[in-house]
């Protein structure tokens, strides 16, 4: 049985279930599994299944007490046609890498493999644990996760959504996905300040017991659909472990032969979804974290230091402008052999001096890990050589991710084969990728759209088609202090 316990060493133990339904835990850690489960087939034995399985397989293995009927309603309802590929996960080899394309789902971006699941293990939660109260998720979004998010819940019984973005930190497509989003149960606002503005709001107030009293007396109460939440984490594991089997599958690599695995990275939730995955058993030689020009993470891969006290930029890669990686504190707790107390300290440190540095013990296991980071004309170079050179399409966060790995090859000279995450549409950045690959200006994002389709003839995906004729249902902007204000509203 694994049981869930909280980063910053308080010991309030908790089943999968009860941690999903919390989000975070009382003493604002994050929940993490108190070991890592070994991967409960052989590799051989998961090459050549279907997603499905591999994921039935994966999440069950972490979440021991859904049972394994539980399991399979919640896998099988999440993965099903709403993927406009088959496959899920197709895995595409271009350039000399292998692409994970997590990006077929719903809203065009990796969050869908985990959004489109979690709904079902809450709800299968809820039910477990006889909660009779509303859930409330609130989250906050760099662009990608909200949408997805609302797609998951929208109309789920028993839950509202509510969701906070960066007003002008998200594309045009982005926001227009998310401001159109139908369902009586979805809330969406526009706050006056950045991505981590939003992500510490929705902390704070998940922090406020008296506020949480206020909602309990109103039938409500709160979680989390950000990737702070054990149940938006252990999905992705997953499709990891499904592309190194996919490998194996097409010949590529022997079971049991090390890869290299590439991650663009924001929140680190992806990449700590794929250093779970080496922890149940892939063979993965380097973690390779590729950030933009807000590199806090490629210079704390270097240095050991995490240093907020810098400037903050609005890239082309706008789902990784982030400078609090709210899940690397999930990797330091594991890697300081779960000393929570030591991470209660850091985090502590981040807060007050907007800056830690980590001791030798956690430092030595951070060399399973490469940093490095791409600058805007680096990403838009990239996407054009991509395309010129072998017609693959790729999104601006990839694109980072593509550039970071080819600097780590010709840095380190590694030529272990490499999957890289890819966690976007390029459809969802449409203006960018349509100037990297030399075509001119366009009116709005939706122009670039068609104009990129005309160019491409890669299909654009349903949930983009005819995005900008959709009725426009939420228009709130609101400041940073009125998040309270806003949730209150909405869960009237
Ligand atoms: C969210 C997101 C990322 C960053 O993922 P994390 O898990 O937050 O590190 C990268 N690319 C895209 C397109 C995203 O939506």
């Amino acid at each position: 049985m694994i049981q869930y316990q909280s980063t910053r060493g308080s010991k309030n133990i908790k089943t999968a279930a009860q941690a999903v339904i919390q989000g975070i835990a009382e003493d604002k850690g994050l929940y993490v599994p108190d070991q890592i489960p070994a991967l409960p087939k052989k590799i051989e034995e998961l090459v050549g299944r279907p997603y499905k399985e591999v994921a039935f397989e994966i999440i069950g293995a972490f979440f021991t007490d859904y049972t394994k009927e539980e399991m399979k309603r919640c896998v099988d309802g999440a993965y099903d046609s709403k993927f406009e590929e088959a496959e899920i996960v197709p895995v595409t080899h271009a350039g000399g890498a292998d692409f994970l394309e997590l990006y077929h789902g719903k809203t065009a971006a990796f969050k869908d493999m985990a959004l489109s699941i979690l709904p079902y293990l809450l709800t299968t939660a809820m039910k477990k644990e006889k909660e009779d109260k509303k859930i409330c998720i609130l989250t906050a979004t760099s662009g990608d996760t909200g949408k997805a998010a609302l797609e998951g819940f929208a109309d789920v019984p028993g839950t509202e959504i509510i969701v906070f973005f960066p007003n002008q930190g998200v594309s045009q497509v982005q926001e227009r996905q998310m401001v159109t989003q139908e369902g009586d149960n979805t809330h969406v606002f526009a706050i006056e300040g950045n991505f981590d503005d939003a992500q510490t709001g929705v902390k704070k107030i998940f922090n406020d017991r008296d506020f949480a009293e206020k909602l309990s007396a109103m039938g409500c109460k709160l979680s989390s659909a950000n990737s702070i939440n054990i149940g938006r984490l252990v999905p992705q594991v997953a499709y990891y472990v499904y592309g190194y089997a996919k490998l194996v599958e097409r010949g590529q690599i022997k079971a049991g032969d090390p890869v290299n695995i590439v991650v663009p990275t924001g929140n680190f939730g992806n990449i700590l979804a794929a250093y779970y995955a080496g922890k149940m058993g892939i063979p993965v030689k380097k973690f390779i974290c590729a950030s933009n020009k807000n590199k806090v993470l490629t210079d704390f891969f270097n240095t050991g230091v995490y240093d907020i006290n810098r400037e903050f930029y609005l890239t082309n890669s706008p789902s990784m402008d982030i400078l609090i990686s709210s899940n690397l504190e999930r990797l330091l707790y594991h890697l300081s052999g779960n000393d929570g107390e030591e991470i209660s300290r850091l985090m502590t440190a981040l807060e007050q001096e907007k800056k830690y540095e980590v001791g030798d013990k956690i430092r030595e296991g951070l060399k399973d890990f490469y940093g490095g980071f791409a600058t805007v004309e680096d990403t838009n170079e990239t996407i054009g050589k991509m395309y010129r050179e072998n017609g693959y399409l790729i999104d601006t966060h990839t694109a980072v991710a593509y550039k970071v790995y080819e600097d780590y090859v010709e840095e380190t000279g590694d030529e272990t084969p490499a999957i890289i995450a890819s966690t976007a549409s390029a459809y969802k950045f449409a203006d960018s990728v349509a100037h990297s690959i030399g075509l001119g200006e366009e009116s709005d994002g939706f122009a670039y759209v068609r104009a990129l389709e005309k160019e491409t003839g890669v299909r654009v995906p349903k949930a983009l088609k005819d995005l900008d004729k959709k009725e426009i249902r939420h228009k709130g902007v609101i400041e940073i202090s009125q998040m309270p204000e806003a949730v209150e509203e909405s869960v009237k």
